[in-house]
């Protein structure tokens, strides 16, 4: 399938890694200049070299005002963008009883004002050029919660939500704007966590994983971040021109409801 991609720029946040720098490398693959992003400015650099000439570092917190700018300054430096992936994120582990507010400021700035932010920003230039896409990576957690992570699951379906309501207001402009949930992706980030709960009790972090599957997922196994990063690149294409303000899961299953 010819995606028609080539020539075009995006910017990627939380590239640097997992399932940013897979779809980073997928959009890569197909002719498009990538703004790779990260706070960590080794780690930024490291994910050029994986991707070669097309790779622009962007390095920045998103989650804050001066970290978005420091990023929009390297769009406009390279005369703006085509597509927006915003996709920096993490997890977290709380109780609604003892999380303190700051907690949940610093999530919703990173999951749901990162991207009202960077999305006013790469508007006009999208706008300019006539048409845009922007996908928000939330997650399954928006719609059907993990315990542990309350802020996690509230902070994600903002952000689900600023997708839908960003898609009315922006497709007039020809600025196409969906969200993407996924289920369980074998990121170093699961891992790590695997590595660390397991290192007591005989290090078996791959069962540990595998036990996570067989409970969450019906499929059975984690996502591999290349084989979710099909799916991001599909949308960002003009094959998808008809997609507009959907969420789609893409969970092997995970989710329960229909
Ligand atoms: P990883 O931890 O593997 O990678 C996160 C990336 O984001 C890194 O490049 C990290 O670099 C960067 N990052 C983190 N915080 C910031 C920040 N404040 N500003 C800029 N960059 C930042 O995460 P995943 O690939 O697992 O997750 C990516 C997204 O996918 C997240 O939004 C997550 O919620 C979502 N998701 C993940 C799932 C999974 O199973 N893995 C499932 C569903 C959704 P650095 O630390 O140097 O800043």
């Amino acid at each position: 399938m010819e995606l028609n991609l080539s020539n075009k720029t995006a910017l990627v946040t939380g590239s640097s890694d997992g399932i940013g720098l897979a779809v980073a490398k997928g959009l890569a693959a197909e002719g498009v200049r990538v703004l790779i992003n990260g706070r960590n400015a080794d780690k930024v650099e490291a994910a050029c070299r994986q991707i070669g000439e097309q790779a622009v570092p962007a390095v920045g917190d998103v989650s804050s005002m001066e970290g978005v700018d420091a990023v929009l300054a390297v769009v406009r430096e390279v005369g703006g963008v085509d597509i927006l992936i915003n996709n920096a994120g993490t997890g977290s582990n709380e109780t609604i009883m003892e999380a303190p507010d700051d907690k949940w400021m610093d999530y919703w700035n990173l999951h749901v004002m990162a991207a009202v932010r960077l999305c006013r920003g790469v508007a006009p230039y999208m706008e300019e050029r006539g048409a845009g896409v922007i996908l928000n990576n939330a997650s399954i957690c928006a719609v059907q919660p993990l315990w542990y992570e309350p802020i996690y699951n509230v902070t994600k379906a903002a952000l689900m939500m600023l997708s839908r309501t960003m898609a009315t207001e922006f497709i007039p402009k020809n600025i196409r704007v969906n969200c993407v949930n996924p289920g369980l992706v074998q990121t170093p980030d699961w891992e790590n966590t695997a590595r660390e709960l397991t290192k007591d009790s005989g290090g078996d972090w791959e069962g540990y994983l595998q036990g996570v599957a067989d409970e969450l997922a019906p499929i059975k196994r984690f996502c591999s971040p290349a084989e979710l990063a099909d799916f991001f690149v599909f949308l960002c294409s003009d094959r998808a021109s008809y997609c507009v303000g959907a969420s789609y899961y893409v969970d092997g299953g995970m989710k329960i409801t229909i």
